[in-house]
């Protein structure tokens, strides 16, 4: 003989194992329709290098890791099962469809339930496509040199160490601008870029080196100081002959 009682709230006779607390399932899943639900209804997608906004730009493949941190829930326990992603339109703007399945406790049972949302793609410019665009640069690099020869394998070790980062379409070099005579300056998109060129040539061509630094204004939400580096590199001809 099956054991029912009476779910105190629609007044069914229920199977003992289909209470939850101590109402019945029913009742339970009208009183506590979806636990789930995400802080967001949609995620930032920079249109120039398909980066999304979590908490910071990360690359697209992190789409989960941001939903992920924008699910709130409203019992004490949540476990993810699994979770789909699908690329997906909405009324003519891109989407992306996301599908949790996960389960919690209650009463000492075990719920399992899915969960799903449409969210928008806001297209948008990151803070770092949107420096490329206005020819933004926050380093110069002087490469100096005797006479009207350039220093041989200075300018491909430049182009060798840019190559990672134009791969990943972040435009190195703004501009060069060659002097009438004995060099050129580079203007150098982001500092860190700059500071790896410049490391990489003083190690193979051991050039006379100096940094400078220039106020450029002041960062408010940072409250920093911003400063404009200029990083001189001179060639000689015999150090130029030693590296090769
Ligand atoms: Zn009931
Ligand atoms: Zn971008």
């Amino acid at each position: 003989m099956v054991l029912k009682l009476m779910c105190p709230k629609c007044g069914r006779q229920v199977k003992k194992e289909e209470f939850l607390g101590k109402i019945c399932r029913v009742c339970f899943e009208e009183q506590n329709p979806e636990p789930m639900t995400l802080k967001i209804s949609s995620i930032p997608l920079c249109t120039n290098c398909g980066k999304i906004y979590g908490h910071k730009w990360l690359p697209r493949k992190q789409t989960w890791d941001v939903i992920k941190s924008n699910i709130k829930f409203s019992q004490d326990n949540l476990y993810v099962i699994s979770y789909t992603l699908k690329d997906i339109i909405m009324s003519g703007r891109q989407g992306v469809q996301v599908n949790i399945r996960y389960y919690y406790k209650h009463g000492g049972k075990k719920i399992v339930k899915t969960f799903s949302k449409a969210l928008f793609l806001k297209t948008t410019t990151c803070p770092v496509c949107g420096k490329i665009k206005g020819n933004y640069h926050e380093a110069i690099i002087q490469i100096r040199y005797e006479g009207k020869e350039e220093p041989k394998g200075v300018w491909t070790l430049i182009e060798q160490t840019i190559r990672p980062y134009e791969e990943e379409n972040t435009i190195a070099i703004q501009d060069k601008g060659y002097l009438k005579t004995g060099g050129y300056d580079l203007n150098i998109t982001l500092k860190t870029i700059a500071n790896t060129i410049v490391k990489n040539l003083r190690n193979a061509f051991q050039p006379e080196y100096k940094i400078s630094h220039r106020l450029v204004g002041f960062d408010m939400p940072a409250s920093k100081k911003k400063y404009k580096t200029t990083y001189m590199l001179r060639f000689k001809p015999k150090q130029e002959a030693e590296s090769l």
